[in-house]
């Protein structure tokens, strides 16, 4: 086995014309064997997801309630669909066997899985290609992860020429029972295609040309990365980069199958590829920042050299369930990064409890942080890097509280006020936008 993995997402096929636009970027290159599509997307701004139709129908039976209107959307859809693509595909059969079974889980996850499938089925029926159920071959074990067992099951089926269609999305726990990735998981899907099937390249061709360096909605224009590697972009996700699920690189990452972010409606752009190492010299790879963060600053003299100071603090987040982002010290100081979605009302608690057990000579909090991460394997031994940034935010201006670099070298995280978070963004990405690139 060998070829190239293509899992398509539901903008790129939201509607006959979009479905048309596949099967040319299929054609184009032969090795283009594997095909993970998500359920139709929205074909506007207006329009319903068909997954999102699905869980409504799921939710509004359980209830009892009329379902006609998420029923009919998705059959005019999945209509259309046969009908503009000239296919003999029995839309209505198909509905009435799912109708049938709307009830039959409190899960919503067997409905959900359906536009994935029905749409599985109309891609198969198009490229006269194998139709591979996901729910006979891909497994979860009995805590909800991906059994590994999945690869060999998949790659049994994935053997012989031609086209297969594998629907993203679900798979099946081991007594059967559908079961769903959480939203967005057709990227998991193709990526364990990828790999079951022996593909050298994993394409994600979706409604944009991959990563910008920067958000647009900061840096209009941002460049487009080209090459990132898996572990720089772990580090961009983490920050809120969302064009891929973040459990999609695990299953390529292993046996270093590199990932093609492509977009659709621009097939000729090479987009932003995923991949072991990169052999761009580029220093910085990425700028990725968010507010909401909220800061806990503690002082103790010879804070160094108590025993177990960072123990204490460690076990008070553990009993009042609060995970921690960042940690940065000093010789008499440690603060305490938290993003606020997770200390929701915890603050004053967290506060009283590190007072009592950790007896600071002074605590205060500081709401409205921004972190901002700079990303990039290339800083690694690179001289100068934390003074670029330090000095292109002293040149606009920006206030910096906090500066902290994981010992790997790729990622220098800075907190900033909030109302800081875009000219810092803007800032460190002029200073680094071409650092390596030309140099
Ligand atoms: N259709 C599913 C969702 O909307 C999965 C996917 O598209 O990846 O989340």
């Amino acid at each position: 086995m060998s070829g190239i993995t293509c899992k398509f997402g539901g903008t790129s096929l939201a509607d006959a014309a979009c479905v048309r636009q596949m099967v040319e970027i299929l054609r184009a290159h032969p090795g283009r064997r594997f095909i993970v599509p998500s359920a139709p997307g929205k074909r506007h701004a207006g329009d319903k997801k068909i997954t999102d139709l699905l869980y409504t129908w799921h939710n509004m039976a359980r209830q009892g309630l009329d379902v006609s209107e998420p029923c009919s959307l998705i059959a005019e859809r999945f209509s259309e669909l046969a009908r503009e693509l000239n296919l003999t595909f029995d839309v209505d059969a198909h509905l009435n066997e799912i109708a049938a079974r709307v009830t039959d889980f409190e899960e919503p996850d067997f409905m959900a899985s359906r536009g994935e499938y029905l749409n599985g089925r109309l891609i198969a029926e198009l490229l006269e290609a194998t139709f591979v159920d996901p729910a006979e071959c891909i497994r979860f074990d009995g805590i909800g992860r991906l059994d590994p067992v999945t690869y060999k099951l998949l790659a049994k089926r994935l053997e012989g020429p031609g086209l297969f269609v594998v629907p993203g999305f679900y798979g099946a726990t081991p007594d059967g029972h559908i079961k769903t990735f959480s939203r967005g998981g057709s990227d998991i899907t193709g990526s364990i295609v990828a790999r079951a099937s022996g593909s050298s390249l994993y394409e994600n061709w979706t409604d944009v040309c991959g990563f910008r360096m920067a958000d647009p909605r900061i840096v209009r224009d941002a460049k487009w990365i080209e090459e990132i590697t898996y572990q720089e972009l772990r580090e961009l996700s983490y920050m809120g980069a969302t064009v891929l699920h973040d459990e999609a690189i695990f299953p390529v990452r292993e046996l270093g199958i590199p990932i093609n972010i492509r977009n659709t409606k621009e097939p000729d752009h090479p987009g932003t590829t995923i991949v072991p190492r990169r052999e761009s010299r580029q220093v910085v790879c990425g700028i990725a920042g968010r507010a909401g963060f909220t800061m806990f600053n503690m002082e103790k003299t010879f804070m160094n050299k108590e025993r177990g100071f960072g123990l204490r603090v460690l076990s008070v987040l553990e009993e009042l369930d609060v995970a921690w982002e960042h940690m940065p010290t000093g010789i008499d100081t440690l603060s305490l990064i938290v993003r606020d979605e997770e200390l929701g009302q915890k603050g004053d608690a967290l506060r009283e409890e590190l007072t009592e057990r950790c007896k600071p000579d002074n605590i205060s909090i500081t709401p409205g942080i921004a972190i901002i991460a700079t990303v990039g394997v290339g800083m690694n031994h690179m001289i100068g890097v934390a003074a670029r940034l330090c000095g292109a935010l002293a040149e606009a201006g920006v206030n910096l509280r906090v500066i902290d670099q994981g010992s790997s070298e790729m990622n220098i995280i800075v907190g900033v006020e909030e109302r800081d978070l875009a000219p810092a963004v803007h800032a460190i990405y002029g200073a680094f936008e071409d650092w390596g690139r030309t140099d």
